[in-house]
């Protein structure tokens, strides 16, 4: 886990030493994290000079404001002097953006969006809080050095606090595929689900079971299983609305929740994963190494209503898993309601 909180100690270097002594402690604080960061030199190279750089230009902005002597200021003084420290925040912070993500945008195959260049908004608020922290370190070096003491212990507070944060987000998701595990999908579908039943909406729940799977892992590997396990992932999260709660149920068996949504809408959506993902054409690789391509995979999906099939997750889940044994039975490749109303093959274009 690698939470960069080294903006607790040098923006304070920003706001109150000169600019070698900077570049001095940026060097020292990243020859430290060299050992544990573990990543490649060109990489850490380019890092260590973006933090310089930003520090630099930021605490040149900072002294071409004018700032006062912290140990005597007016109330008037400390606002004017809060503005300022803000303002070099600001600065240092955009000057990384640009940098980084001037960087990522070259770098990218694909075109980047907001989220790659810029980061999610936890980084961002994270490292606002670690600038805000290091404004605090400044003050406390100015005013009343020893207390700095203070701001380590906080530092190692606050790097467990954010621990928390990525912990809490790892036991919901199942790591293979990046989906919901069963853990987090339950959650989210107990929300999804009685927000439904206060009102007068049904809900549907899909069951997808991917047809001989086993095959894939018997034919080309179990690391070829897993690839094709990702993409019909990545296929199920694109094919799904932002509402939608998809997870994976456990080996070769995905779940979604489709909130408000009508029984020839649910039918729509289960044909529409069915087809993407026999449109899917996976690069991998095979036993021995080399490069293959796996494609034309079926599935069998079971469908469940709500209230028509079950008024509980778990009646629905249920159903929705005898649905997709009755579409095994059938002969795979096909979409199947609980009550074995509705049965599909896929249209052959
Ligand atoms: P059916 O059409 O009846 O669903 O046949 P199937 O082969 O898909 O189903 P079966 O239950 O016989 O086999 C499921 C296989 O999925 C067996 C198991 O080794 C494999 N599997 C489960 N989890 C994973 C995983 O995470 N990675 C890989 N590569 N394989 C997995
Ligand atoms: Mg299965
Ligand atoms: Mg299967």
């Amino acid at each position: 886990m690698l939470i960069d909180l080294t903006a607790v100690w040098i923006f304070p270097a920003v706001l109150v030493v000169p600019v070698p002594l900077i570049v001095a402690l940026v060097v020292i604080i990243r020859g430290q994290r060299w050992f544990t960061a573990r990543r490649p030199a060109h990489n850490f190279v380019f890092s260590t000079i973006s933090h310089s750089l930003a520090a630099a230009v930021a605490h040149l902005a900072f002294a071409d404001l004018g700032p006062q002597d912290w140990t005597s200021l007016t109330v008037a003084g400390s606002l004017r002097e809060f503005a300022l420290v803000v303002l070099t925040a600001v600065i240092y912070e955009a000057i990384q953006i640009i940098y980084v993500g001037g960087a990522i945008a070259a770098a990218s195959k694909s075109r980047p969006n907001a989220t790659t260049i810029l980061g999610s908004k936890a980084d961002n608020v994270l490292e606002a809080v670690t600038t805000g922290l290091g404004a605090m370190t400044a003050i406390l070096l100015v005013t009343m050095p020893p207390t700095v003491a203070i701001m380590a212990v906080v530092t190692v507070v606050f790097n467990r606090l954010a621990e928390l944060d990525q912990l809490q987000s790892d036991v919901r998701t199942d790591p293979k595929t990046g989906l919901l595990n069963m853990r987090g999908w339950s959650e989210s579908a107990e929300r999804a689900l009685s927000r439904t039943s206060r009102g007068e909406d049904s809900l549907a729940l899909l069951m997808i079971d991917l047809d001989h799977f086993k095959w894939i892992n018997d034919t080309f590997g179990h690391p070829a299983g897993d690839d094709v396990l990702r993409s019909v992932a990545e296929a199920l999260d694109q094919v799904t609305r932002p509402s939608d709660v998809v997870g994976r149920f456990g080996g070769e068996e995905f779940l979604v929740l489709l909130p408000e949504i009508d029984p020839t809408a649910a039918e729509l959506a289960a044909e529409r994963v069915l087809h993407t993902i026999a449109a899917l054409s996976i690069d991998s690789t095979d036993k021995r190494g080399d490069p293959t391509t796996i494609s034309g995979r079926t599935t069998s999906i079971g469908v469940a209503l709500f209230p028509r099939h079950g008024d509980s997750l778990e009646s629905l889940l249920q159903a929705a898993d005898s649905a997709v044994y009755e579409a095994k039975e059938g002969g795979r490749n096909q979409v199947r309601f609980a009550d074995g109303s509705v049965s599909r093959r896929p249209r052959e274009d």
